[in-house]
């Protein structure tokens, strides 16, 4: 079958289109026909070479999609033929402690659809029968696809690692990307007073119509920590989630309120920073990490959506021979959303 990723780790010229062969479902795996694909920073990271990963090549991108199920392996229950379905990209072995403790996301052998594995930008996956989730019937394909990774990151982040309250203050740092358009509904949906923090004050303000109450935006002259500080009254914020990393933490963990907490869910702008330990401990702050999400954080994402409470936002949709180009709006100064690409 066809599909779009990569031979050779590297830059964006490295990305084409490549051959695999059909995957074939095994006991208790759904193999589903894709309709749609959805893009994350972590492709881009994939497709550079993530040290201590080792890829099989070709590799084929993408850790969101919907579609339908094609066909399944012996044992599985409860899906038909032709059912509409969403794929959670998280992938665990469900024996190890972390699973039977039911907290999946800290799986020994933790995985990601289309980083661990081949991806969903080409016409099949086949994932474990867990994995697969009727699409909910207010969604498209392409919003099936753009929603998964997102909310369910987002989900965990603040609701299950931050523990984001009713009327707390809540800061999202960087604003274009599919999980800070996703933070921003989550937060709002847990009663948070919700500020989004950019460099581009466009980008910020976009984020008010997903119902942030605040734009915020700094730069070299008005830092991070000051505009955050500023918006709070001066108290500091209580959860702040920050995908930057480098440029942006050390300024975030300044801005936190007392019993604050730092979550951390990417570096995408550097991965060193210095912090100063003194805010640390005084304000008895916490610098949290987290990645994905578990089953129960998934099943509740996945009820909001449905009910239409979170809706997955899409920049933009490329026809399967643009892939390339797909890739490209990542990098475009207006990029706000998910990048969905159709299936061939
Ligand atoms: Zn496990």
């Amino acid at each position: 079958m066809r599909g779009f990723g990569f031979r050779e780790h590297g830059g964006l010229d490295r990305l084409e289109f490549v051959e695999v062969p059909d995957p074939v479902p095994g006991p208790g795996e759904v193999r589903v026909r894709i309709r749609a694909a959805a893009f994350n920073r972590l492709d881009r990271f994939t497709l550079e070479g993530i040290p201590g990963l080792t890829v099989e090549r070709p590799h084929v991108l993408g850790s969101d999609g919907a579609g339908e199920v094609d066909s399944f392996g012996e044992g599985v229950r409860g899906l038909r033929k032709g059912e509409k379905v969403l794929l959670n990209p998280a992938i665990w072995d469900g024996t190890c402690e972390a699973c039977r403790a039911g907290d999946e996301a800290l799986c020994r052998n933790f995985r990601i659809l289309g980083e661990h594995t081949q991806g969903s930008a080409t016409e099949f996956a086949v994932l474990p029968r867990r994995n697969i989730h009727p699409l909910p019937a207010r969604l498209s394909f392409a919003e099936g696809a753009a929603a998964p990774l997102v909310f369910e990151t987002a989900w965990r982040a603040l609701v299950s690692v931050g523990g984001v309250a009713p009327g707390q203050r809540v800061a999202i740092v960087g604003s274009g990307g599919g999980v800070a358009t996703a933070a921003v509904q989550v937060a709002k949906l847990l009663g948070a007073e919700v500020a989004v923090a950019s460099r581009s004050r466009s980008k910020a303000e976009r984020a008010l119509g997903l119902g942030a109450d605040a734009a915020l935006e700094f730069s070299e002259e008005t830092p991070l920590d000051r505009v955050l500080w500023q918006w709070s009254g001066k108290r500091g914020v209580d959860v702040i989630l920050d995908s930057v990393g480098t440029p942006t933490v050390p300024r975030s963990m300044r801005a936190l309120a007392r019993s604050g907490r730092l979550v951390v869910i990417g570096a995408t702008a550097g991965a060193i920073v210095e912090l100063d330990l003194r805010l640390v401990f005084w304000r008895q702050a916490s610098l949290r990490g987290s990645t994905m999400a578990n089953a129960r954080e998934f099943d509740a994402v996945l009820a909001h959506l449905a009910a239409g409470r979170l809706r997955p936002v899409i920049d933009s949709q490329f026809p399967f021979e643009r892939g390339t180009d797909a890739f490209r709006r990542f990098d475009a100064p207006d990029q706000f959303g998910k990048i969905v690409l159709d299936a061939p």
